[in-house]
This record gives C-alpha cells, structure tokens and sequence, in this order.
C-alpha cells in the first residue's frame, strides 16, 4: 500500500506538475473540463481490478455482482438523461464508440457522409488515415462561405452517392446542426443517421442545444467534454440496434469493460441531471459569446483576425486568422505565453499548412466549471484580444500574464487537492 509519492516520484512529479499547471493556468480547449472530484474517486477506486467482459446480469467471469450495479447505474442515468432507448456505456474514448458504432450499422466498402474534416469534421468522420477513411468509401460535405453546414450541398451529395450513412457531429463547429433536415435527407435516401454529439452533449443535458436523440439512429459521444466526466465514450440509439450495438462493442472491438471508467460515467451522468450543471451550461454559452462578441470588435478585426461564421451558439469561437500576420502556431504560443491554453485549428479553406493553420479553436467548458461568470468572461475576452494585437511584446506578456493568474486565483481549481 506504499503511496505514489513513496513508490515512483518521477511519475508523482509529473502528475503534480499537472495539476499545478491547471490550477494556475486558464485551460481554453474546447474538447476539455476538469472532472468532480468524485468522479475521479470512484476512477480511482478497486474497481480497475475488476474483469467483466459482457454485460450487466450476463458475463464471462465471477464476482460481477457490484460492477453490475455501477454499470447499470450508468446506464440507466445515461438513457434518462437524453431521453434514449439503448445505451452503452462501455467504449473506452469516443473514437471506440464511433469505430463500434459505424460497424454496427454499416459494412467495410459502404459509403458514408460525413464533414470534411478540415471544415470542422473528426478524424472518425472519414479521415484518410483513419479507419474510417480506411475502410469505407468516404464521401464529404462542407460549410458554405458563412461558415454554415451547407445543408443543400448535404441533399445533393446524398442524392448521388446514396450513403449507407449519414454523419451529423462535429470538433470544430461553432454553431447548431439542423437534425430534423439530416433525418428528412436520410429518408430520402434511405441512409442511417450517425449524430456524433462528442462535442456539445453537456449543452443538449442541460437542455441548452437541440437533442439528436429522437433523431438520429445511433448517437455517440464523448463522456469528457462539456459533459464533464472521465475520459470515455458512449453509445445512444433506437432499440432495434441493441443487439448490433452491444455486440460491435464487445466482443467485435473491445474485451474487458473499464468498470472504474464505466463507475465515474455514471456519477458524471448524476452530476449532469442536476440543476448546478444546468446553471453551469449557461455560463458556458455565456462566456463563448462574450469572447465571439469582443474579438469582432473594429480594434481586432482591424488587424485581420475575425470569427468564423460571425459568432457562436455553443461552447467554442472559432478564431480565423487568415487575414491576420498571426499565424494558427504563433496565436497558440503568445496565448500560452500569457497563460491560457487553446489550440490552434485549420479554418475552412486554410491557406497555411496544417501544422501552422490560419485558426485558434477557444472553448469555455473547462472555465465554466472553475465558476467563471459574465464579468470573468469579459476579462479573458480582453485578455485574449489584447494578446491577438501586434504590439504584444514582453512587457505587454507579463502585465498580461498578472491578470491570468488574478482570474486564476479568483477561481481555485481542486483547492485541497494534492
Ligand atoms: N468525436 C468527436 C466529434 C470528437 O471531437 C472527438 C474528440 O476530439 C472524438 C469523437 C474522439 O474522442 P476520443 O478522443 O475520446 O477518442
């Protein structure tokens, strides 16, 4: 029972190193949040010790009686929460989920659509090099010139290529997806519709963004972004997919279930039925459209950076650079200079390579959950123009770089963890 610290200081330094750095920096990626304590307590619990290949009530080892409490907890919360007739809570990340998910419901060599992954698509979504662009034949759609989902352009290329499915979601996307128009399009062509709500299912818990679920066929996400648990994926679908579903899960990509993970998802689902989460969502969209508002504002937009499609409805702004001197990289580098940690984004149609990208991609979930409200917001907005102009230099850096830290230690993360 020797402790971390005793048994591998070099990994327990590095472990403290990371909290120190999301304690005192402003963690702006839009894919991340800082998980309850809770939540990390029962990942961090015996249950890692468990095997449990199937599912609860029915497995292939001894001693399941407790993990298949925690995982039909989980269950049972997730299917609540979005209102679902299936779920599964058993993908280790939310690429698991979507490789089970399309293998469940289409074969190697079917077509699928899904956008393009530099107009905001995922990798997952048809990506050359994954083992979607690998496997099937991928056919991809993009956003229009207001930076829209061209949703004609999704019709015709639905018309033509007759997809075996259809893939709503997005990683880079600041605005809504219209679900009833994909599903009235996959009708049409008698496609399945995939929504991957990875990115905005916080937002559809709290009741704050249109909810696939009574839409699509098959719903997968992420359990890590604004919804705010561990890391992990999940499955959502209509009844008629269960037995597909559960079984391109486990055993067609998985063997034993992360009961530890699965035990954490289902405290993250309770956490995410409760009106603090709700309350917490709110602030989430409030601070992305404050930092939408302030970066179309003349002094920045003089200087060529500007918001792509002009604003937001979620919890991301899409910075766009290609007007600017500023490079996607060295946005990146200034903001962490100062202290704020984003990632820099191909925007559509980028005209620098992908390494450098012409965009910043700059989410407010992680910040929302620390406690930050309108007029905290308001001040990172200002932050972040201020960092974007070109007179930033040293001097500039470190009054910069103060007031981080003042917002920082306004709003203590894990205060009394160590
Ligand atoms: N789907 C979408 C839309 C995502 O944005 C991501 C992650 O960025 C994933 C799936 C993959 O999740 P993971 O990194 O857990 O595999």
């Amino acid at each position: 029972n020797t402790p971390l610290h005793e048994l591998d200081p070099d990994v327990a330094a590095a472990v403290d190193a990371e909290l120190l750095r999301q304690q005192s920096t402003l963690e702006m990626i839009a894919s991340e949040n800082f998980a309850p304590v809770a939540v990390m307590e029962a990942q961090g619990s015996v249950l890692t010790n468990k095997y449990a290949e199937g599912y609860p009530g029915r497995r292939y080892y001894g001693g399941c009686e407790h993990v298949d409490v925690a995982e039909q907890i989980a269950i049972d919360r997730v299917k609540d929460l979005f209102g679902a007739e299936y779920a599964n809570v058993q993908p280790h990340s939310g690429a698991s989920a979507n490789q089970a998910a399309l293998f469940a419901i289409a074969q190697p060599g079917d077509t699928i659509l899904g956008l393009d992954l530099a107009h905001g698509g995922h990798l997952t979504h048809g990506m050359r090099l994954n083992f979607s662009g690998k496997q099937f034949n991928v056919v991809a759609y993009h956003v229009d010139e207001a930076g829209l989902v061209d949703m004609a352009e999704v019709e015709r290329l639905a018309k033509e290529h007759r997809p075996k499915v259809i893939i709503a979601g997005w990683s880079a996307y600041p605005r809504q997806l219209d679900f009833a128009e994909f599903r009235r399009i996959a009708d049409e062509v008698e496609a399945y519709l995939w929504v991957d709500m990875a990115h905005f299912a916080g937002l559809v818990a709290a009741g704050l963004h249109p909810n696939p679920v009574p839409y699509a066929d098959v719903v997968t996400s992420t359990t890590h972004k604004t919804l705010g648990g561990p890391r992990g994926g999940i499955i959502l679908a209509k009844k008629e997919f269960a037995k597909k579903l559960n079984s391109s899960v486990f055993p067609g990509f998985q063997g034993g279930p992360l009961e530890h993970v699965i035990a954490a998802k289902a405290v993250s689902f309770k956490v995410a039925a409760s009106e603090d989460f709700k309350e917490r969502q709110q602030r989430t969209l409030d601070g992305a459209r404050i930092l939408a508002e302030r970066l179309v504002q003349d002094d920045v937009t003089a200087h060529g950076v500007s918001v792509l499609s002009g604003g937001t409805d979620v919890h991301l702004v899409l910075v766009d650079l290609r007007n600017s001197e500023l490079d996607g990289q060295q946005a990146e580098d200034r903001l962490h200079e100062v202290g704020i940690t984003v990632n820099r984004n191909a925007v559509p149609n980028d005209p620098r390579p992908p390494m450098t990208t012409s965009g910043l991609r700059i989410g407010t979930p992680a910040l929302a959950t620390r406690g930050f409200g309108t007029e905290d917001f308001t001040e990172v907005a200002d932050i972040i123009a201020e960092t974007l102009k070109p007179d930033f230099d040293a001097d500039k850096a470190a009054s910069l770089k103060a007031r981080v830290t003042a917002l920082a230690d306004k709003h203590p993360l894990y205060p009394g963890l160590k």
